[in-house]
């Protein structure tokens, strides 16, 4: 069995939803993952925005052009009377709940229900289209199944238990559509998987199910050497292995969410990246294999904060950096980059929560310095031990921004590098014209 999972562009209108038809009925078992159509997470971000901040009328109208648009998706995509009556009553109950949420208090658990809407109203609609053409599917709810643990972790044996009962329940049936992104904490209540979570959602079913591979079909064809957003010409890499691609996807690069590849890689589980506008083409493999080359894609994580302690005390002293880490594990904030000398350490978070109370616990330790705004360049190549040089051409690349870190030798397949966000576009942009020459950057 295989695992599908479509994101928003895939399901952004009524003729992206009739052109996933064909990508899916090909009389093989598969799990559809759909995310919420285009536009729709970030409407209801805002939504939930307005009613955080007591503004209840204006979560109102925002929350009933939505219920409109959706309308006008559903007669543009349903032909018959009792699907597209179907189609429209789901609609007026997904809003007419999400409406009755803003007569209450707002909660972080209200919120979390608003954000569901969008993954539970794409499936619906999937589900209605294949039963209008006489499609057999079946959906199933992933709140029956996913969930996660007090530490925001998916919880295997619960997931792997449940999905197994509700798959058996279906075992006949060869198109099994689910939400992505949307799941259940350690508390039974409605949460999500962070934002960009349905690729997450694909693969932790892929690692359930172990399944024979997962899809993750997207607006663009594999994912690219460098950021196409800000880099012009990038292109595709053909494989990839899940060290480097979890490196990529963790260090910025939007086309998987950060944490999808951990499943697949637990569970040896290929995973592919397609185009749905473009299905003929290959798009991009990941796999357990590396095939070394010296320079292979560069990422950018925004949103970093970079923390200096510096102390004299440190001098030939040892148990320092014990006492600097159980501050960040107190708090439970992970760190990214990790630079040291003799008398002073930087240490980077994207997690910005705890940040007051670390910087004060670290100031019994040292003086602390704290830089917003920063942004770690991820380079993923050959940077093995046994590598000759110090890769220059990466340097070269950055020689006219200032470098604030450089963390080189922590892992075989990667180098990152600390800038000012500010810098971002000219480094990303330098680095491609420096690292991939062959391409014709404008
Ligand atoms: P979906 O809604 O299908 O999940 P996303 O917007 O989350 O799609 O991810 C696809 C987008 O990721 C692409 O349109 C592209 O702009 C962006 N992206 C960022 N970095 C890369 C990269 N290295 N390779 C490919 N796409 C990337
Ligand atoms: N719809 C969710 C989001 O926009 C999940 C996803 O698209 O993967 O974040
Ligand atoms: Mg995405």
């Amino acid at each position: 069995m295989k695992v599908y999972k479509f994101g928003g562009t895939s399901v952004g209108s009524a003729e992206r939803f009739r052109a996933l038809i064909p990508l899916i009925n090909d009389n093989t078992k598969k799990i559809v993952v759909l995310s919420a159509m285009a536009g729709t997470t970030n409407a209801l971000v805002d939504m939930s925005q307005l009613f955080s901040e007591g503004k209840k009328k204006a979560s109102g109208i925002k929350c009933e052009a939505m219920r409109k648009q959706y309308h006008a998706v559903a007669d543009a995509l349903f032909s018959s009377e009792t699907w597209s009556s179907k189609a429209h009553d789901l609609v007026d109950e997904h809003f007419g709940y999400v409406d009755s949420l803003f007569s209450k208090e707002y909660s972080r658990h209200n919120e979390k229900r608003i954000l569901a809407r969008g993954e539970l109203i794409s499936t619906a609609f999937l589900h209605f289209l294949l039963s209008e053409i006489g499609i057999p599917s079946v959906l199933i709810p992933a709140l029956n199944f996913m969930r996660i643990d007090k530490d925001g972790e998916p919880d295997y044996f619960y997931i792997r238990e449940n999905l197994k009962r509700e798959l058996a329940a279906v075992n006949d049936e060869k198109i099994i559509i689910t939400q992505g992104f949307i799941c259940r904490n350690a508390y039974g209540e409605t949460d999500n998987l962070r934002r960009g979570g349905s690729d997450y959602s694909a693969t932790i079913i892929g690692a359930a199910t172990e399944a024979e591979e997962v899809q993750i079909w997207t607006d663009i064809s594999g994912l690219h050497n460098n950021d196409p957003r800000f880099v012009k010409n990038t292109r595709v890499i053909r494989n990839l292995s899940f060290d480097e691609a979890a490196e990529l996807a963790y260090f910025g690069a939007k086309i998987l969410h950060p944490s999808s590849i951990n499943p697949a890689r637990m569970k040896n589980i290929p995973v592919r990246l397609k185009n749905t506008m473009e299905p003929s083409d290959e798009g991009t493999l990941i796999t357990s294999v590396s095939i070394p080359k010296d320079y292979k894609a560069v990422a950018a994580k925004d949103g970093i904060i970079v923390l200096r302690v510096r102390s004299d005390r440190m001098l030939m002293a040892y148990g320092f950096m014990r006492r600097i880490f159980e501050v960040f594990e107190g708090f439970k904030t992970p760190i990214d980059m990790i630079t040291t000398s003799e008398v002073s350490v930087s240490l980077t978070i994207d997690d910005s929560t705890y940040l007051d109370e670390i910087v004060k616990a670290l100031s019994s330790i040292g003086v602390v310095e704290v830089e917003k705004e920063q942004t770690i360049i991820c380079v993923v190549g050959d940077f093995r031990p046994d590598r000759v040089g110090s890769a220059p051409e990466i340097f070269e690349a950055l020689n006219t921004i200032p470098v604030k870190m450089i963390s080189y030798g922590g892992s075989g397949n990667s180098v990152s590098i600390l800038i000012n966000s500010s810098d971002k576009t000219v480094a990303l942009q330098s680095l491609s014209l420096n690292l991939f020459p062959e391409d014709d950057i404008q």
